[in-house]
């Protein structure tokens, strides 16, 4: 299967997935996640009208975001460290994987410095897995209350994986349980509209739940779906 016949398979469930639960499929931003392709692939997907990619990588994303078409929408998705925040904040429209305090300051101290604001998501680990980072459930709201002290850093919605299973529906209730969260986080001055999940083998699910961002990655990527 080529790159195009990918892009336009996952457009359509994402499409179907919106339909069935009611939802404008206009409001689900699908992010292409190019850490495995090359910037010929990257360009083929693009060339499809895909806009926004994502890299889980300082050094690669680094490279991709210099030799891709200007135009592109950069996503980081990966785990960041301090010391990598100045490479990345120029290059990366929005950072998935905000998880611990350290890191926000860091950001807001590179974003003032750069005298701009930047969006970043709280990445949430839904099912408390020990090989996974975010911050558990319970300590998302108290998390984001203490982020409103960094001027130059807004956090705009939430991140989540949910665990790999081979049965997309295990996947459910960890969506749902985001949405939930997503929905009773009311903090003044603090405007959540971005809740991210779902992957290339749960993203159906998740559009149900509620995802607004999707980050897919082998289905566009690598061939061999099964059809
Ligand atoms: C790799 C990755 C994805 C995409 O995974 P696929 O299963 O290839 O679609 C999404 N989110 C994060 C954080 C990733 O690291």
């Amino acid at each position: 299967m080529s790159i195009s016949a990918n892009v336009k398979r996952v457009e359509e469930m994402v499409r179907e997935a919106a339909l069935k639960a009611r939802r404008d499929p206009a409001e689900i931003t699908l992010v292409a996640v190019s850490k495995t392709a090359g910037i010929q692939e990257i360009q083929e997907a693009f060339a499809c009208g895909l806009r926004d990619f994502a890299e889980n990588r300082v050094q690669d994303g680094l490279e991709k975001v210099a030799s891709c078409p200007p135009g592109i929408t950069w996503h980081f998705i990966g785990h960041l460290q301090t010391n990598k925040v100045k490479f990345v904040l120029p290059n990366f429209a929005l950072i998935h994987s905000l998880d611990r305090f350290k890191l926000a300051e860091k950001i807001n101290q590179v974003a003032e410095r750069e005298g701009k604001e930047v969006q970043a998501l709280v990445q949430v680990n839904i099912a408390a897995e020990d090989r996974k980072h975010g911050l558990p459930p319970k300590e998302a709201e108290e998390f984001i209350r203490d982020l409103r002290t960094l001027p130059f850093l807004k956090v705009t919605g939430l991140m989540a994986m949910a665990p790999f299973t081979a049965d997309p529906e295990e996947a459910r209730p960890y969506f749902r349980g985001m949405k939930a969260l997503y929905d009773s986080i009311r903090i003044p001055g603090v405007h959540l509209q971005y809740l991210s999940m779902g992957m290339s083998g749960d993203f159906y699910v998740a559009v149900e739940e509620g995802a607004n961002i999707v980050r897919i990655g082998s289905l566009i990527f690598q061939s061999g779906i099964n059809d």
